[in-house]
């Protein structure tokens, strides 16, 4: 019987260039001459603390990945990162935008990506998939752009679509063409709202865009009729809680909302957003949790549950994925 501690974790929303390793964008830099004054702290971590810091930070390091192969270099290593968490299953956030709009730039790109997770799933087994996402304060013609760019390259590990970016500019219903489209042409569906946006942005986001899941969509617990209608229809919310306390959203971890959602019903699952930015890891997301909320076994046990029944993989992963879960000791089979 495993220590559930040391469960099969599943991360449903992880962005790119936000899950940068420090070591390889310093060593990128390096290479390439970068000036990186001002990108890390007196300790080595990024310099990110507040949204505004972060967003800064965040431009810069993504500058550092130019080339493919950087793309390719930059995906292994978020992998492997995960996996030595003990992540099994990750879905990486992708945005089109930071690479033009050229299919021709875009297969080659999404070719050295794919390269980059092949590598780390050969090496420690991770699997991995793709998740596009329109920048919401691009606008939704640039989103329309970026949706046609993506269904018409390969799509490979592709198999979602979602919105990211600031949550106070437009509003879901604008960037409706996109979604539509790209549900469509099969992509699953997800969008960031009731994070900096709230419960109104939540309601938003599932009628207008029709998506499967919430990127974080914790702030819909101040509205009680809402907390019934996600529980009541089985929507899963993609929770980081430690990305909401380091960007402000709560003043601490006791203060976060999670308790109050799986108490009211709501489907959650635990993953770290951008996690060098925020000083966390799906380790100490987990180890914080328990400290805090007292959450044990069973909990665990439903996060990664939750995560394999909401992933954006195909039925045959999917049972792969319950079978690990099973014979890791992992309750709820
Ligand atoms: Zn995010």
């Amino acid at each position: 019987m495993t220590d559930w501690r040391d469960f099969p974790k599943l991360e449903l929303h992880l962005h790119l260039e936000g899950a940068a390793p420090p070591p390889l964008v310093r060593r990128l830099a390096a290479e390439k001459g970068l000036d990186m004054v001002g990108v890390f702290d007196e300790a080595g971590h990024y310099n990110s603390n507040d949204f505004t810091s972060f967003l800064r930070t965040y431009e810069r390091v993504s500058t550092v990945f130019s080339t493919p192969d950087d793309y390719r270099a930059l995906t292994e290593a978020v992998l492997t990162e995960c996996a030595n968490n003990g992540v099994i299953y990750a879905e990486i956030f992708l945005s089109p935008t930071s690479l033009g709009y050229d299919p021709a730039k875009w297969t080659d790109y999404l070719a050295a990506i794919e390269e980059g997770a092949d590598q780390a799933e050969q090496a420690h087994g991770i699997v991995a998939r793709l998740i596009p996402v329109a920048i919401r304060h691009h606008g939704p013609e640039q989103a329309v752009i970026g949706a046609k760019t993506i269904m018409s390259v390969p799509r490979g590990r592709m198999t979602g679509f979602g919105i990211a970016g600031d949550e106070r500019l437009h509003q879901p219903k604008d960037f409706t063409p996109a979604f539509k489209a790209m549900a469509e042409a099969g992509f699953r569906l997800t969008a960031h709202a009731g994070e900096f946006g709230g419960p109104e942005s939540v309601r938003a986001a599932l009628d207008d865009l029709k998506v499967e899941r919430i990127g974080h969509g914790v702030r819909a617990a101040e509205d009680a009729d809402l907390l019934v209608r996600l529980a009541a229809e089985g929507q899963v919310l993609e929770t980081c809680p430690g990305s909401n306390v380091s960007l402000g959203v709560y003043p601490d971890l006791a203060s976060h909302s999670i308790g109050a959602l799986l108490a009211a019903g709501v489907k959650c699952t635990v993953s770290t957003d951008d996690p060098p930015f925020f000083h966390t890891n799906m380790t100490s997301e987990y180890t914080e949790l328990e400290a805090t909320f007292a959450m044990g076994e069973a909990q665990f046990a439903r996060f990664a549950r939750t995560a394999v029944q909401a992933a954006f993989c195909e039925p045959e992963v999917k049972a792969n994925l319950v079978a690990h879960l099973d014979k890791s000791g992992v309750p709820g089979a």
